[in-house]
C-alpha cells in the first residue's frame, strides 16, 4: 500500500507539536492535525472572553457527583487548550524538570524500561531535558511583580525562601495574559518553538481538523492489529489520510477518548492493556489563595507565575507546590474562581466588593501531589465522564498549604485572604506507558500494546503523577520518542 505520509500526529500541544517537528527535521513526511485553529502572535489580543472562546475547550468538570449517588461532592474544573499549540499556547510557561524520585515511581508503577531494558530513571531523561530546554529557550524568570515581592517578605518571616521559576519566556514579555495567547511572541510554546519551524521544513499542518477515529486493521506481521491512518472532520466534511505510523497526542483528556472511539477495546478482545485506556488519571489538583493588600499591586502587569516554593513538593515532604503571584490573568476568571470563607461562591455585594479590590490582590496557586485514582470513561449514553475524587489526603494537603500561605500573606501585610474552587490544567496518566500490560496502555517505546504502529505521546503516557509542571517532561518524552522513531524508520535525527 502507498501511504499519504510517513507519520500522522494527532494534536499539536507539547507532545504532538514537538514530535512532529523532530520527525520532519529527521526527513520524514509528517502531517500534524489539530481540531483548533492556528493564530499568529499578533492575533492574540488579551481580550479574555474572545480568547476563552477561541483557544480553550468549553468548560469541562469532573462528574464526581454522579458516581456518588447524586450526592454533593467536590468537583474539579478541567481546563485545556483547543488551538494549534494546545495547552502551550495558553499556558503560563513554567518550565521545570520532575525530580529523580518521580522516575523511580514510574518504573515501579508500570515496569517502564529504558532502551537497555533497565528500569527507567532520571538518567534516561536528563540529556533530553537539556536538549528541549535549549530548543525552547528556558531561562530563570527573575522579574517579580509586587505581589511576589510582598510574599517573599512574608515567607522569609516564616523561614521559607522562594525561588525564581524557570520559564519559556524571553526578555520581551511586557504583560500578564499568558492564558489568552501571548501577543508579544515572548512566550515560547510549541507553536513558536516547533510547529512554525517545522512548517518551514515541510511539516503539513491540518488545522480545524478533528480526528474522529484512528484507522486500524488486522496485520499479518508483528501485533495482530496495526494503525494505518486517521479519519477526521474538517468544515463538516469527513476525510481520511493514511500513514505508516500514527501518533496520538491529543492530551491526557482526549487521547483516551480517541482510542476508545477507535474501538481498540473491542478489536483487542478486551485485553488487559485496552482496559487501562482512560484509567490511572491524576490531575495535580490546584486551588488558589488570594490575599488583599491595602497597596495597589496591579499584578496583571507581568508574567503571572514567576516564583515558587518547591521544598514541600514530594509526597513525603507534604505533597504541594506553591506558585505565585497568580490572580488569574483576567478579572472574569478571577470572579469565577474566588470563594468566600465558607468555601461558597460569592454573590451580590460581597462579590462586587472583592472585585473592586482586584488591583490590590496577590495570589498563590497551590498544586498538590494527588494520586492516579481518577478515570475517564464513556457511559452507556455515549457521554464522556471524568471521575477524579478529592480525597481526605488531598484535603489535608490543601489545608496545610492554605495555613502556610495565609501566614505568609498576613506576615506580608495582607488584610484578608480568600480561597477558590478546585481546578486542574495538568491531567496526566490516562494511557500509561510501561511493560506490565495489565497496568499500561503503551509500552516503554510508547507504542500501543495492542495495535502496532500506533503511539501515544503526551501527558497521558506518564505512569504516575509528577511533582512539577508537566510540559517540560512531555517535551523530553517526545524527544525520546523522536529519537526512537527516527532510528526505527532508518533516519538519523540531527543533533
Ligand atoms: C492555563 C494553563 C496553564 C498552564 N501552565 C503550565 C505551566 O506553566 N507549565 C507547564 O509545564 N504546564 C502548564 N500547563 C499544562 C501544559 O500546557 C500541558 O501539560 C501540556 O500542554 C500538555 O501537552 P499534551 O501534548 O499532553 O496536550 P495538549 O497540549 O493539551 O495538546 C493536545 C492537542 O490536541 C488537540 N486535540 C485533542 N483532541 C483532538 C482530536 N480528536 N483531533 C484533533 N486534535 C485534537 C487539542 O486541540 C490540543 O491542541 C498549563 C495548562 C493550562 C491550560
Amino acid at each position: 500500500m502507498s501511504y499519504d505520509y510517513d507519520v500522522i500526529v494527532v494534536g499539536s500541544g507539547a507532545g504532538g507539536g514537538s514530535v512532529a517537528y523532530k520527525l520532519t527535521k529527521a526527513g520524514l513526511k509528517v502531517a500534524l492535525l489539530d481540531t483548533g485553529s492556528a493564530y499568529n502572535s499578533d492575533q492574540f489580543n488579551r481580550f479574555e472572553l474572545d480568547a476563552i472562546r477561541k483557544l480553550w475547550w468549553k468548560p469541562q468538570w469532573t462528574t464526581n457527583f454522579e458516581l456518588n449517588g447524586g450526592k454533593s461532592v467536590d468537583e474539579i474544573n478541567l481546563g485545556g487548550g483547543r488551538v494549534v499549540g494546545g495547552g502551550t499556547t495558553i499556558f503560563t510557561a513554567v518550565a521545570h524538570r520532575a525530580p529523580n524520585e518521580n522516575f523511580d515511581d514510574w518504573s515501579n508503577a508500570t515496569g517502564l524500561k529504558n532502551e537497555n531494558s533497565e528500569p527507567f530513571s532520571y538518567r534516561d531523561v536528563e540529556s533530553h531535558y537539556d536538549r528541549v530546554e535549549g530548543e525552547t529557550g528556558v531561562r530563570k524568570y527573575t522579574d517579580w511583580d509586587l505581589g511576589v515581592q510582598r510574599l517573599k517578605e512574608g515567607y522569609s518571616k516564616l523561614g521559607i525562601e522562594i525561588e525564581a521559576v524557570n520559564a519559556y519566556i524571553d526578555q520581551n514579555c511586557d504583560h500578564n495574559g499568558c492564558i489568552f495567547g501571548c501577543p508579544t511572541g515572548s512566550k515560547k510554546g510549541s507553536l513558536l518553538s516547533y510547529i512554525i519551524p517545522g512548517i518551514y521544513d515541510g511539516l503539513t499542518l491540518y488545522q480545524n481538523s478533528f480526528v474522529e477515529e484512528v484507522l486500524i486493521r488486522k496485520s499479518s506481521s508483528g501485533k495482530p492489529l496495526e494503525a494505518y491512518g486517521v479519519k477526521y472532520s474538517n468544515n463538516g466534511e469527513i476525510k481520511q489520510i493514511t500513514a505508516k505510523i500514527v501518533i496520538v497526542s491529543a492530551g491526557a483528556l482526549q487521547t483516551p477518548q480517541l482510542l476508545l472511539k477507535s474501538k481498540i477495546r473491542e478489536l483487542a478482545d478486551y485485553s488487559g492493556s485496552s482496559m487501562r485506556i482512560g484509567e490511572n488519571m491524576a490531575v495535580n489538583t490546584n486551588t488558589f489563595v488570594f490575599g488583599k493588600f491595602k497597596e495597589t499591586l496591579n499584578n496583571w502587569l507581568i508574567h503571572p507565575l514567576s516564583a515558587h516554593v518547591t521544598e514541600f513538593s514530594l509526597e513525603k515532604n507534604g505533597g504541594f507546590i506553591l506558585e505565585m503571584s497568580e490572580i488569574m490573568d483576567g478579572p472574569l476568571g478571577f470572579s469565577e474562581v474566588i470563594l468566600d470563607n465558607d468555601s461558597r461562591p460569592m454573590i451580590g455585594k460581597e462579590l462586587t466588593n472583592a472585585l473592586k479590590h482586584y488591583k490590590n490582590m496577590a495570589g498563590v496557586l497551590i498544586a498538590i501531589h494527588d494520586h492516579n485514582d481518577g478515570r475517564i470513561f464513556i457511559d452507556e449514553g455515549g457521554n464522556v465522564k471524568y471521575h477524579k475524587p478529592v480525597t481526605g489526603s488531598d484535603r489535608d494537603k490543601f489545608s496545610r498549604a492554605r495555613k502556610l500561605v495565609d501566614e505568609a500573606f498576613y506576615a506580608a501585610g495582607a488584610e484578608e485572604t480568600y480561597g477558590a474552587i478546585y481546578i486542574s490544567h495538568h491531567p496526566q496518566g490516562t494511557c500509561a506507558a510501561g511493560e506490565d500490560r495489565n497496568k499500561s496502555v503503551v509500552d516503554s517505546n510508547l507504542e500501543s500494546h495492542d495495535v502496532g504502529r500506533l503511539f501515544a505521546c503526551d501527558a497521558s503516557v506518564f505512569p504516575s503523577i509528577i511533582d512539577a509542571n508537566p510540559s517540560l517532561t512531555i517535551y523530553a518524552m517526545a524527544d525520546i520518542l523522536a529519537d526512537y522513531l527516527a532510528k526505527r524508520c532508518g533516519y538519523l535525527k540531527p543533533q
